[in-house]
């Protein structure tokens, strides 16, 4: 049998930023075909989420009426309605700063822990998605909704022609020809149209050649059973994304509430080279070996899931659109995991392109050309901040000074946005706020061309934030602990000029 057909848009990609885009297109009555090379259910990286995330989940939701999409943007109500779907709990971010060779040295006596929560209880907590799962559930979705999807699906060529575009291919030994308006490229990093368009990439400073190695574990103890608990700690310490910090690298734990837990690396091009990445599961047992902490960690676990090893992480297409194609931003371009921005960047760029399917259906070049340059803007902000974060590593007052440059961005961000105030947030980390970025992209550029020493940032990043520090990020010095302050998010929902009925809104919805 022949696949032949016209639709009104064609997504390459059926990973969650290609089914989700189906499923906001099928609501908006677009015919819409999901063509992926692979078959769910399948692994996948890239897993923590965050509460802009979250949130860009549920506004998706709501206006286009995917309540799936809302319930899974928390962890209460995804615990309520889809027990099923393994996922983790993330109350926070936890970063340890390791020396290599050494044990991390005990909470009571340790400024190398900086705990940052991200909610005020379980309910409203973040997850880690369990993409095997996830993937699959999102992809069904679309399909209730009406999306076609092809899966296991070789694509063989794309062409343009005067109406739109034609992508040719094979399924299961059977010809596919697929026309529709436009297309969307949901393939990640160096994906499809990276390819067939042979699209140039850019260097992505201070992060070139960085490498990555990852898989899924079994047994993997709690680091409160391993080293101990942090006085004053504002949530369970091993329900976050747990940071392994140290010179050169750092360590990703995210566990699941299925026995599973994701784990890897993000390391310079030296240390990686020193490590000799070629053995996956020896470098992991090399590395493991140089932190007594973290090998207790480890000790006993098994691979759930076997390594991959990605030998340049960091990716910028020097295009992200043109003429009747669109990468999402995780095709268009990816920094590093440190900051999880991987998910709010799709989802803000779905946003985006939602608005345009609802104005346009097919976007005119101009709106593709405006939203490539908006993405890619967005993932340069996030490539900067990062890069000057692995420039700090080692440096823990440095880096955790310079890391609540992010916290207090995406904090105001995040009110702003639920307060109905988006326009005050333009810009992935306010990046179209040239009041905040400008001196903000001025020092994130002198660390990385170090011209500005790392140490002693802290009075500067304080003065950077002041603008927008709505939780008295860094207020008192450097802290290990930051808490949800309920008290500081009414009183700054007042400072961006909510009125006493919106804040009890606000306090309603984040059922304070
Ligand atoms: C090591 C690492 C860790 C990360 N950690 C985080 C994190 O903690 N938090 C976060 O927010 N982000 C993280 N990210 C980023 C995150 O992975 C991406 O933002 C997210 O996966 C993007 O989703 P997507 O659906 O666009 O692409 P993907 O998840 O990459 O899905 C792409 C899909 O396209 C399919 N495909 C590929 N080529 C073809 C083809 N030629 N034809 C048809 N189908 C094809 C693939 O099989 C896959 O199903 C991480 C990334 C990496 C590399």
């Amino acid at each position: 049998m022949r696949v032949s057909n016209t639709h009104d848009l064609i997504i390459v990609g059926g990973g969650f930023g290609g089914a989700v885009l189906a499923m906001i297109a099928r609501r908006l009555g677009l015919q819409t075909v999901v063509v992926e090379r692979g078959r769910h259910p399948r692994f996948a990286i890239g897993e923590s989420s965050t509460p802009l995330s979250n949130l860009l989940l549920e506004e998706l939701g709501k206006r286009y009426d995917l309540p799936t999409l809302v319930t899974l943007s928390k962890w209460g109500s995804w615990q309520r309605e889809h027990p099923e779907l393994p996922v983790g709990l993330k109350r926070g971010f936890t970063f340890y700063h390791h020396d290599w060779d050494e044990p991390l040295p005990h909470p009571a006596r340790s400024s190398s822990v900086l705990m940052v929560a991200a909610s005020p209880n379980d309910s409203l907590a973040d997850t880690h998605w369990y993409r095997p799962a996830f993937d699959h559930f999102l992809v069904q979705q679309a399909v209730a909704l009406g999306a076609v999807y092809l899966d296991e699906t070789q694509l063989e060529s794309v062409a343009w022609t005067s109406d739109g575009v034609e992508v040719v291919g094979q399924r299961q030994g059977t010809a596919v020809r697929l026309r529709a308006p436009w297309m969307v490229d949901a393939t990640g990093p160096r994906g499809f149209l990276s390819r067939h368009l042979a699209l140039e990439s850019r260097p992505v400073p201070g992060l070139e050649g960085n490498h990555g190695l990852f898989a899924h574990f079994s047994g993997v103890h709690p680091m409160t059973d391993r080293w101990g608990t942090v006085s004053g700690a504002p949530y369970p310490a091993d329900a976050s994304a747990t940071h392994h910090c140290f010179p050169g690298g750092w360590i990703w734990v995210l566990p699941f509430n299925n026995g599973i837990t994701s784990a890897g690396v993000s390391l310079n091009p030296e240390v990686a080279r020193r490590l000799n990445l070629h053995d996956p599961a020896e470098a992991w047992e090399c590395l493991l070996g140089r932190f007594p902490t973290i090998q207790r960690q480890f000790s006993g676990a098994r691979v759930a899931h076997p390594f991959q090893h990605v030998s340049h992480l960091a990716y910028r297409s020097a295009q992200a659109a043109g003429p009747r194609w669109a990468l999402l931003p995780g095709a268009a371009g990816f920094a590093d995991p440190l900051l999880s921005s991987g998910f709010a960047l799709t989802l803000s760029g779905i946003q985006r392109l939602a608005v345009l399917l609802e104005r346009e259906g097919c976007p005119t070049d101009s709106s593709l050309a405006a939203y490539g340059t908006s993405i890619l803007r967005d993932q340069d902000a996030a490539s900067l901040l990062v890069a000057a974060l692995h420039r700090c590593l080692g440096i823990p007052s440095a880096f955790n000074s310079l890391l609540m440059l992010y916290f207090a961005a995406v904090s105001y961000a995040e009110t702003a946005r639920r307060l109905g105030r988006g326009h005050l947030c333009p810009g992935f980390l306010l990046q179209g706020r040239t009041d905040f970025w400008e001196p903000v992209e001025r020092l994130l550029h002198e660390i990385l061309s170090e011209v500005r020493p790392p140490e002693d940032l802290e009075n500067s990043v304080r003065s950077l934030i002041a603008s927008v520090n709505l939780c008295d990020w860094l207020a008192d010095g450097e802290r290990s602990c930051y808490g949800v302050d309920v008290n500081a998010i009414v009183l700054s929902a007042g400072r961006l000029g909510a009125s006493p009925g919106e804040i009890g809104e606000l306090r309603r919805k984040l059922g304070l």
